[in-house]
């Protein structure tokens, strides 16, 4: 079997194991609760994740620095930059009227009673547009990368790549050797890669054992509305846009990205599924280093339509719980400030419900709410974290078709790039 069925099957196996352990109560088992949903299961999820984050900013990097090298034209990444920024924000704006659409047209929370019991505060994460802005340009590129703060380093890493290139003949060495940089972190990627069928399993099953299914049979329509219109947007509009706008086999497109849509379910994080996406792109759908190594890591951290459906679904689902009319002006509002709140939202779990402040702030909704669907945000972030990503391969793969910059040879072959196993007999051969 090869690994993307396997992770396939691992994914399978962690929701019914969770399922479960929930259902039959299990995880109030002392010995359950501490050394298997918080013991084996939660460590080697973590160390999945840890592996998986620890390669994001050196594999950025080193990806994107020989990319403008390779490149060898600055327009070309001014032209891929201002298409990156245009088409994150159009299929933002588009799946966030997906949500609101949805959701006023099964007209969840009317008529509902619910309190919530959890209080929501936290603001903290909330970054302002101007903070973004002034943090692009990073004062201390050594803290920027400690904070894996991505715009600081793509940055960075743009204007170091495009001064090697001014210097390109005096530095053949040094663009050797990041060049065979960007091989062993992308060897790393791969190797890391090799583990995900039991991590997947872990962080699956330990997500699912834990979530409060009284809440969902509670929040029950919100929960439906917002998973329906994440797969509405995953395989219906994101899909139509890719067809439409590259002339490229759908399906083709679903079989490939599944790998990257599974870590990035599995970890809740588009950022630490970076290695993952950019391998996916470049290996799998034959797209240029020079567009890929920077659309993926500004997508992972700009564009975020399933945080943004979820921001239009709760809106509606509150306002109607609450009995407060928005209008037209109203939703007008919340497609503006949830494109600007899911460019400010970090690619880490469950952000997205903090950023969610701002949009409530502007609509003059109570922060309170939140607290509300905070409980079966486990399971939406998860899956929102999967069409966030999808949405970045889905916009890479436009910039990269209409740049000619995509090689569809490649594209269309469907084993190519697969991750094999690693096979001990490989490291003897390539130790001696
Ligand atoms: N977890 C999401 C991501 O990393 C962000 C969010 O919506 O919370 O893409």
């Amino acid at each position: 079997m090869n690994l993307a069925n396997k992770v396939l099957l691992a994914l399978g196996l962690g929701i019914c194991i969770g399922l479960a352990i929930n259902f039959s109560g299990a995880g109030s088992i002392a010995w359950v609760d501490t050394y298997l949903i918080n013991g084996l299961f939660h460590v080697a999820g973590k160390l999945f994740f840890n592996a998986l984050q620890m390669l994001v900013v050196p594999l950025v990097l080193f990806s994107l620095i020989p990319g403008i090298v390779g490149i060898g034209d600055i327009r070309l990444l001014g032209k891929v930059g201002s298409k990156a920024v245009v088409l994150y924000i159009a299929t933002t704006a588009i799946a966030i009227s997906v949500g609101i659409g949805l959701a006023a047209l099964a007209g969840i929370g009317e008529g509902l009673d619910i309190t919530a019991d959890q209080a929501f505060e936290g603001k903290q994460a909330a970054k302002s547009t101007v903070e973004i802005i002034i943090g692009v340009v990073p004062k201390n590129i050594i803290a920027a990368m400690s904070n894996g703060e991505m715009l600081a380093i793509i940055f960075f890493a743009i204007f170091f790549g495009i001064a090697l290139l001014i210097k390109q003949k005096e530095s053949k060495a040094l663009i050797s050797i990041i060049e065979q940089l960007n091989s062993i972190f992308m060897q790393m990627v791969e190797m890391v890669m090799v583990f995900a069928p039991y991590a997947v399993f872990c962080l699956v099953a330990k997500a699912i054992a834990e979530l409060g299914v009284d809440l969902v049979v509670r929040l029950s329509g919100y929960f439906i509305v917002v998973m329906a219109a994440l797969l509405i947007h995953a395989f219906v509009t994101q899909m139509l846009i890719f067809k439409v706008f590259t002339g490229l086999n759908v399906g083709m497109f679903i079989k490939k990205i599944r790998a990257a849509q599974i870590f990035a379910f599995s970890t809740s994080s588009s950022g630490a599924t970076i290695p993952v996406t950019m391998r996916t792109m470049q290996e799998r759908f034959g797209v240029d280093r020079a567009v890929s190594s920077f659309t993926v890591p500004f997508g992972a951290t700009i564009n975020m339509d399933g945080t943004a459906i979820m921001q239009g679904v709760a809106t509606v689902f509150v306002a109607n719980l609450y009995g407060i009319e928005l209008g037209m002006a109203g939703y007008v509002t919340i497609v503006l400030t949830a494109v600007l709140a899911s460019i400010g939202t970090a690619a880490v779990p469950a952000v997205g419900l903090v950023m969610l402040t701002l949009v409530f702030e502007q609509v003059g909704l109570p922060i309170a709410a939140i607290g509300i669907i905070m409980g079966v945000d486990r399971i939406v972030d998860m899956t929102r974290t999967a069409v966030n990503v999808t949405g970045d391969a889905v916009v890479t793969s436009i910039i990269a078709k209409s740049e000619g910059k995509m090689d569809l040879t490649v594209y269309n072959d469907p084993n190519i790039g697969e991750v094999h196993e690693l096979h001990l007999e490989e490291f003897e051969k390539h130790g001696t």
